[in-house]
């Protein structure tokens, strides 16, 4: 696990001529789980929007020593990386298993439909609504069909944005369960922004919290669960 993956440096990103990050500079190991916190509009979407090559962006972000900044999204995913956004990030008008297609339209092998078959395993409903359109689909069912288009891609890194936002409290434990076990089992590399501080650290190795568009603090997700400040504005003890 001591093989870069991910090396982020002087990264900054905005809106036009609002600047949001400013100059940020982390890392991702190869087989880790990082996670990114910080309060409303500390910059941990924008972060995962610069990664995925979706905003101007300026810095370096090197994927295997590949650099992206500049690189369109489609390259972005074919090099092996997966963005989870916040909310959906399904084709609402696509039918479920039409989503699943999508998801894996980097892929030419053969096991694109034995894989659409493993995620109706693990997703029951998805199977019994195939053929409905995911904009039809309950806020829960939307994003079990997010997480399941994403790594349809079979990625080897995952950015995930807040997936506990609006999900029921069951389900964010089940999804953040899943995604420890996607990552023990398969080795499958994530990079976590959540606000669910308490569930992010459970199931990382590292953290970052971001303030007003920077790095104010880093440590192991054992050292951050135990620091006071991080304690008091995150995890409401
Ligand atoms: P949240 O948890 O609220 O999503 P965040 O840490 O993910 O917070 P960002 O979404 O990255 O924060 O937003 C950082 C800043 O950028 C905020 O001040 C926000 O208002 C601004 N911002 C976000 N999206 C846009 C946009 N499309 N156009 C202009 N400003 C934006």
């Amino acid at each position: 696990m001591s093989e870069r993956m991910l090396d982020v440096s002087n990264l900054t990103a905005g809106y036009g001529p609002v600047s949001v990050l400013r100059g940020i500079d982390f890392h991702v190991n190869e087989g880790e789980v990082v996670v990114i916190l910080g309060a409303n509009g500390a910059g941990k979407t924008t972060t995962l929007r610069a990664l995925s090559g979706m905003i101007d962006t300026a810095g370096s972000v090197k994927f295997e020593g590949e650099e992206l900044v500049g690189q369109p999204p489609p390259n972005i995913v074919r090099k092996g990386i997966a963005h989870i956004p916040q909310g959906r990030g399904t084709f609402p008008e696509l039918s479920v298993e039409d989503n699943l297609h999508v998801g894996a339209y980097i892929r030419n092998d053969n096991e694109i439909d034995a894989d659409i078959e493993k995620w109706y395993e693990v997703y029951p409903v998805l199977k019994n609504r195939r053929n409905q359109t995911a904009g039809s689909l309950s806020g829960g069912e939307q994003q079990m069909l997010a997480v399941a288009r994403a790594l349809m891609s079979r990625p080897r890194m995952v950015l995930l944005d807040e997936p506990s936002l609006g999900l029921a409290p069951f389900l964010v434990q089940d999804l953040f369960q899943r995604f420890g076990e996607l990552n023990r089992d398969t080795g499958t590399t994530l990079l976590v922004v959540e606000q669910n501080a308490q569930l992010a650290l459970g199931i990382a190795h590292r953290g970052y919290v971001l303030e007003a568009g920077q790095i104010a603090i880093q440590g192991s997700a054992d050292d951050l669960m135990h620091d006071d400040a991080i304690r008091r504005a995150y995890l409401g003890v």
